[in-house]
């Protein structure tokens, strides 16, 4: 088996592992009722954005191999750190939506008896979940052996997250005033200590 192919296997296991994790919170999910919801066209559009570079662009480049032209050389040591990195990105995944329980939600939404969340990996950083979506897209950037499907990941996803976070900030101030105030003060956005 090539490299290539080999790396193709990884970030397959790779989304197959995140569907797992993912599948039982969308379920209950769908139980809770929403209070609040802020479904803009901006929303979808960077929701869009994030489905199109973590799964459908890849999805194609590893089904397909398109397009073939942006083809690069896959060194073992590129698919060993981009499964390195991967799996950390499901472990943090598994972790945020732990944390999260119920008032885990795929877009901006309050839902009933909605509780802030400090607690494990939301101790130190205030986006968990979208720190283990970019080192998702950085995994993938290193298992595929082709610019567009390996990029398109970080791509797709940081759309999605600057058109985000400010506002998702501001609808949890609204909500939780100096509680979250506080807990902005004392936390970084992704990476402990830096951003
Ligand atoms: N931005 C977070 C959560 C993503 S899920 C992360 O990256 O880990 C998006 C939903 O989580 C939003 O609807 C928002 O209402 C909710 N949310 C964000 N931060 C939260 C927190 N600290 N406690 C509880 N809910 C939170």
């Amino acid at each position: 088996m090539s490299v290539a192919a080999l790396g193709k296997i990884v970030w397959v296991l790779g989304i197959v592992a995140w569907y797992v994790i993912r599948y039982p919170f969308e379920r209950r999910a769908k139980r809770v009722q929403v209070v609040s919801s802020q479904r803009s066209r901006v929303e979808i559009f960077g929701l869009v954005s994030a489905l199109l570079g973590l799964a459908v662009i890849p999805g194609c480049y590893v089904a397909t191999g398109t397009p073939e032209v942006a083809d690069h050389p896959a060194p073992l040591w590129a698919v060993v750190v981009g499964g390195i990195i991967f799996a950390i990105a499901v472990w943090v995944f598994r972790r945020t939506h732990k944390a999260l329980g119920r008032n885990w939600s795929i877009t901006l939404e309050i839902r009933d008896k909605h509780k802030m969340v400090t607690g494990g990996p939301y101790a130190f950083i205030r986006h968990p979940m979208y720190t283990s979506f970019m080192l998702m897209g950085l995994g993938q950037a290193f298992l595929l052996s082709n610019w567009v499907g390996g990029l398109a990941g970080l791509l797709g996803f940081s759309i999605l997250f600057f058109l985000r976070v400010d506002k998702e900030e501001r609808m949890m101030l609204e909500i939780f005033g100096p509680q979250y105030r506080d807990y902005m003060a004392r936390t970084k956005r992704l990476v402990p200590y830096l951003y």
